[in-house]
């Protein structure tokens, strides 16, 4: 059984976009990237303080807006409005979920394409379901084609299940698996037995949000396993969707939580954004 290190390659991959930056600043250019966050939310608050603590690492320049969490939508609105035409601005991340009177949707559609570095927008979207490359990828399934590209596994051709539909992981991570040339199933709360595709699969991505949904008996010899689940159990420690002691002993390879999927996903922000950045240079070093 092989680890996916999230942490080492995530860490590989900072080191390529610090060396981008000192480029994009020696022709004059700052990557900047505005995070918005509503509200106190103390797990947003600590996402929040992850992002922008990695950008400062590669030095990329992060600016926090806290706003109240009585903010109105046209206030935030407006806010996105002026960083849209901010030309020093080359991401603008809102961190979800916002509050209840707050529409996700129309905020996440008001980003400008072109600055929206977490894949949400819906023209981003479309470029993703139509393979036009050169899009902005949302960063956790980026993150992982990523990492399952760095241990050289070769995607076409597998028979991959994903488990969880989300817009944010599930559904992206399937299209991204299916523009790879992978066979792609989707299971979902609703899926009536979820070993039956899991039985059969090469490589199976776990991201439910529910602890110990994957075990042994479900996977076969072999298996490619990736845990996007974060949970945090009574005790105050995060565990992943797999129960990770068994079934890595009949994986190929499997990545930890923590420690895999995490490390990746701030990895290609900053990806994205220094992608945006070099988007204002029009040109490739
Ligand atoms: P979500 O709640 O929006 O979606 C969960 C999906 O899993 C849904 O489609 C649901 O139908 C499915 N699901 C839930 N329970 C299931 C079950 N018992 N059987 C089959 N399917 C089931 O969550 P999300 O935003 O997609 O996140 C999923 C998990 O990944 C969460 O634990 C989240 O914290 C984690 N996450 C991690 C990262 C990272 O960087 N590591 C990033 C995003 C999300």
């Amino acid at each position: 059984m092989k680890l996916l290190d999230g942490k080492e390659v995530g860490s590989a991959l900072k080191t390529k976009l610090q060396e981008q930056n000192k480029e994009l600043k020696k022709n004059g250019i700052e990557a900047c990237l505005a995070v918005i966050l509503v509200g106190e939310d103390p797990a947003s608050e600590i996402y929040v303080n992850n992002k922008t603590k990695a950008c400062e690492e590669i030095g990329i320049k992060s600016i926090l807006y806290k706003l109240d969490k009585n903010t109105t939508q046209n206030e935030l609105l407006a806010l996105i409005n002026t960083l849209n035409y901010d030309d020093s601005v080359d991401g603008i991340l809102v961190q979800l979920p916002l509050p209840k009177h707050i529409n996700k949707d129309i905020i996440l559609q008001s980003i400008d394409s072109n600055k929206d570095i977490d894949g949400f927008h819906p023209f981003n979207v479309g470029c993703l379901n139509l393979n036009i490359q050169g899009a902005f990828l949302p960063c956790t399934p980026a993150g992982i084609i990523h990492l399952l590209k760095s241990y050289d596994i070769k995607l076409s051709g597998l028979d991959a299940v994903v488990i969880g539909a989300s817009n944010i992981v599930g559904r992206p991570m399937a299209t991204l698996l299916l523009n790879e040339g992978a066979s792609v199933s989707i299971c979902h709360i609703r899926t009536k037995d979820l070993s039956l595709y899991t039985k059969n699969a090469d490589l199976i991505i776990v991201a439910a949000g529910c602890v110990n949904l994957l075990k042994e008996d479900m996977v076969k010899e072999g298996v490619i396993v990736v845990d996007v689940g974060i949970n945090r159990l009574d005790n105050g420690k995060i565990t992943g969707d797999v129960d990770f002691e068994n079934v890595s002993k009949k994986a190929s390879f499997i990545s930890p939580v923590p420690g895999g999927v995490g490390p990746m996903t701030i990895a290609m922000l900053l990806s994205n954004t220094i992608k945006s950045a070099r988007n204002r240079l029009k040109t490739d070093f």
